[in-house]
């Protein structure tokens, strides 16, 4: 029997279905991710993993989260100097 608690797994399951989350710059993938309001927050289920790169998160407009790469060593557009 595994450690793994019944929330863990689902959560795993549910984020392997998660749509790919993409850098608002160079178009990479960052991460796959559920996106969803809680308690007055939005929550993005799937972004806490080892492999997730960090990332910046802005409102594009009342309904649009954009990330962004915030390492330009695995972002194309910034070390093109897309972005500052
Ligand atoms: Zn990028």
């Amino acid at each position: 029997m595994s450690d793994e608690s019944f929330k863990g797994r689902l959560t795993r399951r549910l984020v392997r279905v998660a749509p790919w989350q993409r850098c608002e710059e160079c178009g990479g993938r960052l991460f796959r991710a559920w996106i969803y309001p809680s308690r007055g927050q939005i929550k993005v289920l799937g972004a806490d993993g080892d492999l997730v790169p960090v990332v910046r998160a802005d409102f594009e407009s009342r309904t649009r989260i954009g990330f962004r790469h915030v390492d330009a060593s695995v972002c194309r557009r910034i070390r093109e100097g897309g972005r500052p």
